[in-house]
């Protein structure tokens, strides 16, 4: 008594309030593992019995001592991002982490971009983005976890390029690390007994270790949490709305300046200044989106917030924050991108505006397509 309970698996401290922090245990659960004597939390639990892992997240403070551990190590990081969301993926700061680490880096999702898309054409701007963000990985791997699409290519490239180390998978919350490592556990036989349990110091997670042929691991390490996710200020329902689970089928629009697209309720798009021109919008397929004239913009979305213009839906209108503007000239044809929303591509010589809830990115990247 006094002491706090922990988890036998990870040795995470049990705490029953928080499903995406470490040590989560429902307390039906709880109560059973007390009267046995043997305590896991919910993670190591399914993964005891399901090898499966749960997605973990870390807060800003536990993932930079995670970060150090990782400088410390000799390993392959493997940088899992989302190529839908590239900028919401970045950790920052990861290149000053690495060290002499070689980093590979795995674009997940590769299901949502449309098929017409040239594959190495993607590999290269993905390259070109990680190098901005001061990464110089030694390859670079399109994948879909959900789909089981290439996994076995990443592997064979883990093979290739491992050596005598040991890899470290890393990604923030929302990548798909945990589908990916799921998918890996399923391609790897005997990995029953598999796991878990040296502490990371200083944090509040333990590494998840996955035996590799000689006596090296894989390393599965929480996510970090970005607060200014979209997902943060939508409810199950409008999540999946704006989620895509398909291939995104891009939607061309001729505007001529002066023009407004709303992107539901959630963000907008100006066409502030310039020639009639074509954008293309790549958001999730359903999402309504609504050409108004901008002079009528303001009091349209108004008026129309959670009616025409959803999500957010009727009953979280009150709750939903005023949209912000970032305002842009265009120098080459350029993606205005939404952050973990989509973004729409725009020519160059332009003036646009995006509009996001605060904390939201919207920013100006090289176009993708
Ligand atoms: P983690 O937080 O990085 O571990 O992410 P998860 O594995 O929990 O995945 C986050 C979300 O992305 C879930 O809704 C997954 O279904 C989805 N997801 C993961 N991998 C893929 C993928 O390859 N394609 C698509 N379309 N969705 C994916």
């Amino acid at each position: 008594d006094g002491e706090p309970l922990r988890c036998i698996g990870c040795g995470a401290m049990i705490q029953t309030t928080d499903k995406t922090a470490p040590g989560y245990t429902p307390q039906s659960a709880l109560d059973k593992g007390i009267e046995t004597n043997e305590v896991y939390c919910q993670r190591c639990f399914r993964l005891r019995n399901y090898n499966e892992i749960t997605p973990v997240g870390l807060t800003d403070d536990d993932f930079l001592n995670l970060l150090t551990q990782i400088q410390d190590a000799n390993a392959l990081i493997v940088y899992v991002v989302d190529i839908f969301d590239f900028n919401g993926s970045v950790i920052p700061g990861l290149h000053r982490f690495v060290g002499d680490n070689p980093v590979l880096l795995v674009g997940n999702k590769e299901d949502l971009l449309p098929s017409s898309l040239k594959r190495s054409k993607l590999q290269d701007w993905l390259r070109q983005r990680a190098n901005e963000a001061g990464l110089r990985p030694i390859d670079v791997t399109l994948l879909s976890a959900k789909t089981n699409q290439s996994v076995d290519s990443l592997l064979a490239k883990i093979d290739k390029y491992r050596g005598n180390r040991d890899v470290y998978v890393v990604g923030v919350t929302n990548v798909g690390k945990s589908t990916l490592i799921n998918q890996i556990i399923r391609q790897n036989t005997g990995v029953r007994d598999l796991i878990t349990t040296s502490r990371f110091p200083g944090t509040t997670l333990d590494k998840i270790e996955l035996p590799l042929d000689d006596d090296h691991v894989l390393v599965d390490t929480p996510g970090i949490i970005q607060n200014a996710q979209m997902a943060h200020f939508l409810t199950g329902k409008d999540l999946k709305i704006v989620t895509p689970q398909k291939p995104i089928k891009p939607k061309v629009y001729q505007l001529n300046d002066q023009q407004t697209l709303f992107l539901g309720g959630v963000a907008r798009f100006d066409y502030d200044k310039g020639p009639k021109s074509g954008f293309t919008a790549y958001f999730e397929n359903n999402l309504y989106i609504h050409r108004t004239k901008l002079a009528n913009a303001d009091d349209f979305r108004q008026r129309q917030l959670g009616q025409l213009l959803t999500p957010p839906q009727p009953e979280n209108v009150a709750d939903f924050p005023a949209l912000v503007a970032h305002t842009f000239k265009t120098t080459a044809k350029s993606d205005l991108v939404f952050e973990g929303l989509g973004w729409i591509t725009v020519p160059a010589g332009v003036n646009v505006t995006g509009w996001a809830p605060e904390g939201v990115g919207v920013l100006l990247r090289r176009a993708m397509i």
